[in-house]
């Protein structure tokens, strides 16, 4: 019985470091969301004045780029992020950044039930050797 006892230790440990690894990628997915969180919304907007040849236009002054968030069941945010796609560009960055990261912790987690579940099973069969 000794293999397999020391196996499920190795598994022990293993599934130790990558429960801490998911609590860890989890972490940065939420601090990321915190900051970043949202959709990129363009807006078009008039400004009001009858003189001004936004009056005249179909669309009004813009892009101005906004994100949008949620920030309670019934509000949501719009933070403004200025006139240039530059000004958009880092939120990509890092939209893109926390799919990926998600991603990964979707895999993480997949894992980590899957070690768990032979842990367990292991766990069965050296309890059952020892009745
Ligand atoms: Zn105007």
């Amino acid at each position: 019985m000794d293999s397999l006892c020391s196996q499920l230790g190795r598994m022990i440990k293993e599934e130790k470091v990558l429960a801490e690894q998911i609590k860890q990628v989890q972490k940065e997915v939420d601090e990321l969301s915190v900051q970043y969180g949202g959709s990129i919304q363009v807006r078009f907007i008039r400004c009001g004045s009858p003189n001004c040849y936004c009056a005249r236009t179909k669309k009004g002054h813009g892009p101005y780029y906004y994100l949008e968030r949620r920030v309670s069941a019934r509000k949501v945010e719009m933070i403004y992020l200025g006139k240039e796609k530059a000004d958009v560009n880092h939120y990509n960055n890092y939209h893109c950044k926390m799919s990926n990261l998600k991603k990964r912790l979707r895999a993480m987690k997949k894992k980590h039930q899957q070690l768990c579940g032979a842990i367990t099973g292991i766990t069965q069969l050296v309890k059952t050797d020892f009745e």
